[in-house]
């Protein structure tokens, strides 16, 4: 069974990307994007100023990717690496996303942790995401310097642009957790996926190799119990997070583990096994693994099998 948006979507991703679209601001920048093939404005970006990935260019990081575009069932994103030092990554554009992994990301995960990043930014582009994290990047822009392009800056007011950036941020913090199932599918290991977040949180492996995760994530229940127990601490935490485009890292734990726990969880799994798992006894000419008859790609090094 090959892998379906619908079967890892978070119900509030989905529920929250069906509102954005009907903002009145968002639609018609969405549209302006699709119409005027605005993804080459990033293509352009990118292949102007930053190094493209591939086979023959920095081979140990994109050989991550193919395998990962394959267990999802989409087509292999361009790879771009930007030098940013914070360990960050994202993915942008709509017909053909790609994918951009900041320098500081590859320097602050093993590359088992890089690899479930990059099948996270895969979940975005298999949930459909990719137009309105753009939609999300050109309101950012919009409100903070005024405008760019697209006409958009002349059709919408001020207060309009800042509802329709609230509403974009509101849907891009639900979208991240079935971005985060995806990984969880491709990884099939919840302590590697929960590991990436903890670096993205407190920093590279030369910090945070001895932080223990557990007490890490008891911070989720210590921060419900404050917002609980205080209205006060209700309110700010609204203001803190109403702005930002990423879940608080303990609520991405939390929504991780349960889903690691559940039975759709499993269903996927199994479904996908089924269909993938017959093996012939093949051994991949790139590192000598066991591979699978309806591999394209060895999920242990990249090398292209058909
Ligand atoms: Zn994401
Ligand atoms: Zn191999």
């Amino acid at each position: 069974m090959a892998l379906n948006y619908r079967d890892i979507v978070h119900p509030e991703d989905e529920k929250a990307l069906r509102q954005l679209q009907n903002t009145p601001g968002v639609k018609l920048i969405a549209e302006k994007i699709v119409n005027m093939g605005y993804e080459k404005f990033y293509r352009n970006l990118y292949m102007a100023d930053h190094v493209r990935l591939g086979p023959d260019q920095l081979p140990e990081v994109y050989n991550l990717l193919p395998p990962i575009a394959e267990k999802l069932g989409i087509e292999v994103p361009e790879l771009y690496i930007q030098q940013q030092p914070a360990p960050n990554a994202w993915t942008v554009g709509d017909k053909h996303p790609l994918i951009v992994l900041y320098s500081g990301l590859i320097t602050a995960l093993t590359k088992e942790e890089l690899a479930s990043v990059l099948a996270h930014e895969c979940g975005h582009i298999l949930c459909h995401h990719c137009l309105y994290k753009t939609v999300l990047s050109l309101l950012q822009s919009l409100a903070v310097m005024g405008g760019i392009g697209l006409g958009v800056d002349t059709l919408l007011s001020k207060p309009l642009i800042l509802a329709a950036l609230y509403a974009s941020c509101y849907w891009s913090r639900r979208s991240e957790y079935s971005a985060d199932r995806a990984a969880l599918i491709y990884t099939e290991d919840i302590e590697l996926n929960k590991s990436a977040l903890l670096r993205l949180a407190a920093g590279p492996r030369s910090v945070s190799e001895n932080i223990n995760l557990e007490r890490f994530a008891e911070q989720t229940q210590m921060q419900d119990d404050q917002v609980a127990n205080s209205m006060w601490d209700k309110i700010l935490y609204t203001i803190l997070v109403s702005e930002k485009t990423h879940p608080f890292m303990t609520t991405r734990l939390a929504e991780l583990n349960a889903w690691g726990k559940s039975a759709q969880y499993r269903m996927v799994l199994d479904g996908m096994k089924n269909k993938s798992m017959v093996s012939s006894g093949a051994k991949c000419p790139g590192c000598g693994a066991e591979i699978e008859d309806a591999w394209k790609f060895c999920r242990h090094c990249g090398y292209q099998l058909k």
